[in-house]
């Protein structure tokens, strides 16, 4: 399953011009050109308003939110994609791509492994103890996005995890960014990988993500902060990219929240952490998600790119066999 990409958009297409043909026989002698049945609700959209292969200019639904199975993104301009990232705390992994071509057609799932796309809510049931260790397990998957020269980046001026200073919190977030950046791992992999990052300055532009972990807008700045995402996210990242031809989308903006508001986080886990996340194993999982990587899914629970984060464990500060090949595949 590693890297394994789904019916690409191609395919989307040729499938929804045979539905579409085979409607038009039944539909002789009805009307020629009927309205687009999308975008009637008020209010939030599901994907059912907005079916894929429809277009959001044709359903003016640039700019509205759409929800599907508790993700949710603002529609984006055509020639955009938008992607959420939920790390959860209950083990299920929140996933949900929307792309929207430069015609404005939509399609879903763009990327994420398997390609059914629309949300993708996995169930966790298995255990570390069962899972390979991190340096004998290749799995991986990826988003079908890469960040193609530097990804500058921002901390926010708000509240941050763990109650760190914004010097602290900087230098956590700043080290996770380059563990993915030179694939940190203690499997003995060389880095071949030429990811770039660099850190820019302390803004009072805010994560374009809301109380409900839902990418709700794009500023042009990449913003890692903390606030609310709701009870079930303890990190979200989000990203947007465009299209390039023959190769995977180009990073625009990759946001990314800590749930300071539900949860606690901690930069140093010790013998007496009985709850708090690390900061820096969930911003090395989150930063994953920055550079493209997507979740390595059920029985791979022993990875940097598993969809949970475990508790007062530092494991996830450095990179599996996996992690580092979903990284290579990219850079
Ligand atoms: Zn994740």
């Amino acid at each position: 399953m590693a890297g394994r990409r789904g019916p690409g958009l191609l395919g989307r297409a040729i499938t929804a011009f045979v539905v579409a043909a085979s409607l038009s026989v039944v539909c002789v002698g009805e009307a020629h050109r009927s309205t687009p049945a999308c975008a009637r609700a008020r209010g939030e959209l599901t994907v059912d308003d907005l079916p894929a292969g429809s277009s959001v200019l044709d359903c003016r639904a640039v700019g509205r939110l759409i929800t599907h199975d508790g993700a949710g993104v603002t529609v984006p301009e055509p020639g955009t994609t938008v992607s959420v990232d939920a790390l959860t705390a209950d083990g299920s992994a929140r996933d949900f791509t929307l792309a929207v071509a430069a015609d404005g057609t939509v399609s879903y799932g763009h990327g994420h492994e398997e390609g059914h796309g629309e949300a993708r809510t996995e169930a966790l049931t298995g255990s570390r103890r069962d899972a390979p260790a991190p340096c004998a397990d290749g799995a991986y998957s990826t988003a079908g996005r890469k960040e193609y020269g530097t990804y500058e980046w921002f901390v926010g001026d708000g509240p941050l995890p763990g109650g760190l200073s914004r010097a602290e919190a900087r230098r956590a977030f700043q080290d996770a960014v380059a563990t993915i950046t030179t694939s940190r791992n203690d499997c003995g992999y060389d880095d071949t990988v030429t990811a770039k990052a660099r850190y820019l300055s302390t803004t009072g532009n805010e994560a374009g993500i809301d109380r409900a972990a839902r990418c709700v807008r794009r500023d042009g700045l990449s913003v890692w902060d903390g606030g609310d995402l709701g009870t079930d996210a303890v990190a979200t990242t989000c990203s947007w990219s465009r299209p390039v031809p023959g190769g995977p989308d180009e990073l625009l903006e990759a946001d990314v929240r800590f749930n300071t508001h539900d949860y606690a986080f901690t930069d140093h886990p010790s013998g007496g952490c009985t709850q708090a996340y690390d900061i820096r194993s969930v911003a090395t999982h989150e930063a994953g998600h920055v550079f493209g990587l997507g979740h390595s899914g059920a029985g791979h629970e022993n990875l940097t790119m598993f969809a949970n984060s475990f508790a007062c464990s530092t494991d996830a500060r450095s990179l599996g066999k996996g992690d580092v090949l979903g990284l290579r595949s990219l850079y």
